[in-house]
């Protein structure tokens, strides 16, 4: 057991000037909450609080971290309130401990509904941004119940591991601190995987004899040689690999111990990084280099701000291990990361924040405030706390690193939001793509942008970052607004004219305002908004604008009583519906029917009728059932309008024939909407186009220039039979 002077002692050395006063008293203070109280090991209760303390200032943090430390637990399992924390101990204190408290009462565990574990997660988050102390307490609470999880219950003890393994290692390791999430790995796979970890242990421990002379041999040839090139080294450390890191290399590469390459790890402190770089030559002047497994992450670190030079060799006995190299600086910052920094902040509390981990939490916190469906949340939290990254290149060198899985789309929206947004094609390699490629480590990549571009809502189907899928989603739902405001004005304006009332006398009045408040919208684009999504009918927003009684419908105008609608989200087509008045029509999104085709209507279950071709597969699959078919054609007295359509091209795979493409569709006096090339098999790509074009015969001109242009093989309309 930890004594408390001891605990004291470790402060005052690297901390002189530290609060002890205010460290006593919260011991005492604690010791007296706690009284009587015994852990499940039987030990006094006490005991927690104190290891916790002590490891919090093994990290070197400050007073007001270690007495919330000793005080972690006072809140939930005592009597006390926060207030009474806050009272004695001031509120710095009271904040940490109130942090703590809160992250504790949150539950993490998968049983828990999504909803409401995608709350809690942010919940944590938030806590972590307010004070990063909050997280460390957390964190050495959790590895002191780990160190002693075996006294509980197993159906604890897995809930605990499991919770560890999921959040806080992920956490640990997000925070760059690798020692604190490879003891908890370690650990939650000691109780999570008993057999597996038994066994496991049994065999590397067969091997230990072995394998530490074979370290204590290789450490000697590398001093050796280091000192014989004149490279000053600080530490050479020789070790065999975690259980845990040995146990995921046999299980993803379903390999045996005996396969495994880096068992051994050797990490080597120099004094600088150029003696790192010279120390990596010399290592492989002595032994052979294994292909593909130098990385140097001193001029790519990883996310988390990790900083090394990797690289495995085989020794002279055919034995390949690994070495790391790094100078005293990285060193400290891989095994503490966060904690490292926050030392150097000592008595500045909160200063931390402009830290790249404080970076991190604020983005993903800021990125996710958009998203409100609680399984995308807790899916790009995922993303996010696992960093297994790629590093992709751009042509001039310019290195990114990404999430695994990341597509072109992930690549260019990591550069730039309009990048990302005006992205139609990559070449990898020096070979076109399609957009949905997942990169490979060692990519070198090239966008194909365009002015004008607009992502298309398929887009969200294969990204991987959290960043680009809510750049996207804010372009998409901005334009659906738009879009939405526009269509809810015109409804509002002609359900107005049809009870014989001025739209713009009504709308200045003093009934308006009340009206919005009664929606409860703030601004009257917002109202408009609700009507064009079909939220809020335009006739409920008249009866509150004029007297109920006043309301009398204007005689129909001539013998067509038919009422036309614009349609939201396609465009200005008309379409009529034979002897029905008053009904929402929508060109359906399969085949996107436009002006002079064969069309047919099916009434839709609250949306409408929707409009497809007549040669719509869908339609001539007859997927649709025949009583709702419904007649409708094109209204002849209205003015010409926009429809897109979506082109698909069979090209060779040439340069310059985007551009020779896009030139011909602007030639004809037609607008792209959105280009995307991809390559389809070795020799011949594809090219989809979205265009806007005013009929069917603008459609039939724009398909003949296109192919006339040298290298297109084949024009189809997209999504039709034939
Ligand atoms: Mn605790």
């Amino acid at each position: 057991m930890i004594r408390f002077e001891d605990l004291l002692e470790k402060v005052r050395a690297y901390s002189p000037d530290a609060d002890v006063e205010l460290l006593r008293r919260a011991y005492v203070f604690s010791a007296f909450e706690h009284r009587g109280q015994v852990r499940h090991s039987g030990e006094p209760y006490l005991v927690h609080p104190l290891a916790v303390a002590d490891f919090l200032a093994d990290m070197k943090l400050d007073a007001v971290a270690i007495a919330a430390g000793l005080l972690h637990d006072v809140v939930e399992d005592t009597l006390t309130t926060i207030e009474r924390i806050r009272e004695l101990f001031g509120p710095e204190v009271a904040h940490v401990v109130e942090g703590v408290t809160k992250i504790s009462a949150i539950p993490l565990s998968p049983a828990s509904s999504e909803e409401r574990q995608a709350e809690n997660f942010r919940k944590m988050l938030l806590a972590m941004v307010d004070d990063i102390r909050v997280i460390l307490v957390k964190l050495a609470d959790r590895l002191h119940n780990m160190r002693t999880l075996g006294h509980l219950p197993e159906e604890r003890r897995v809930k605990i591991a499991q919770e560890t393994r999921d959040i806080y290692a992920p956490i640990a390791n997000r925070l760059g601190m690798s020692k604190v999430k490879n003891e908890l790995e370690e650990l939650s796979f000691r109780y999570l995987e008993p057999q597996a970890y038994e066994t496991l242990r049994t065999q590397v421990d067969a091997k230990r004899r072995a394998t530490e002379g074979l370290i204590g041999d290789l450490k000697k040839t590398i001093t050796a040689t280091l000192a014989q090139a004149q490279v000053p080294v600080i530490e050479i450390d020789g070790r065999i690999k975690r259980l845990w890191s040995i146990h995921q290399k046999l299980e993803r590469q379903k390999i045996e111990l005996g396969q495994v390459y880096d068992f051994i790890a050797i990490r080597i402190i120099t004094e600088s990084v150029k003696d790192c770089y010279a120390t990596l030559g010399i290592i492989h002047q002595t032994w052979s280099p294994v292909p593909g497994r130098i990385k140097d992450f001193i001029a790519m670190p990883r996310p988390n701000g990790y900083q090394s030079l990797h690289t495995s060799v085989i020794s002279e006995h055919g034995m390949p291990f690994e070495v790391q190299i790094r100078t005293m600086e990285q060193h400290r910052r891989a095994e503490e990361g966060i904690a490292a920094h926050w030392k150097y902040k000592e008595g500045r509390a909160g200063d931390g924040r402009d830290d790249r981990y404080f970076q991190w939490m604020r983005q993903l916190l800021e990125s996710q405030q958009e998203v409100h469906d609680p399984q995308e949340f807790i899916q790009n939290l995922k993303v996010e706390l696992y960093p297994e990254e790629v590093y992709i290149f751009t042509p001039k060198g310019l290195v990114k690193a990404l999430p695994r899985g990341a597509t072109p789309v992930d690549f260019a929206y990591a550069i730039h939001t309009d990048l990302g947004h005006q992205c139609v094609g990559a070449r990898v390699n020096g070979k076109m793509v399609p957009l949905r490629t997942r990169l490979k480590n060692g990519d070198i990549i090239e966008i194909v942008r365009q002015a004008g571009h607009r992502p298309s809502r398929d887009w969200l189907n294969f990204v991987a970052t959290s960043r680009a899928r809510s750049k996207i989603k804010h372009l998409i739902h901005a334009e659906e607004k738009t879009r939405a405001v526009e269509l809810g004005r015109k409804l509002f304006e002609k359900e107005a004219r049809r009870y014989d009332l001025n739209p713009k006398t009504i709308l200045d009045g003093e009934a308006f305002a009340k009206a919005l408040a009664d929606f409860a919208v703030g601004r009257s684009d917002d109202l408009f908004a609700a009507i064009g999504y079909g939220k809020v009918h335009p006739k409920q927003v008249l009866v509150k604008l004029v007297p109920t009684d006043t309301l009398r419908e204007k005689a129909p105008e001539g013998a067509v009583a038919s009422v036309v609608r614009r349609v939201l989200g396609s465009g200005d087509e008309k379409i009529k519906v034979k002897g029905f008045d008053d009904l929402m029509v929508f060109r359906a999104r399969c085949c996107s029917p436009i002006r002079g085709e064969k069309i047919v209507g099916y009434v839709t279950r609250g949306k409408g009728v929707s409009v497809h071709s007549a040669t719509c597969p869908n339609v001539v699959n007859l997927l649709y059932d025949p009583e709702r078919r419904i007649e409708v054609e094109w209204d002849k007295t209205e003015a010409v309008g926009r429809y897109t359509v979506k082109l698909t091209m069979e090209v060779k795979d040439r340069k310059g024939l985007l551009a020779a493409v896009s030139a011909k569709i602007a030639d004809v006096n037609t607008n792209i909407k959105n280009m995307e090339a991809r390559t389809g098999d070795s020799v011949n790509a594809r090219i989809d186009v979205t265009i806007e074009i005013s009929d069917l015969k603008h459609l039939e001109k724009v398909i003949k220039s296109l192919r006339g242009v040298e290298g297109v093989i084949g024009v189809e309309r997209a999504g039709r039979a034939g």
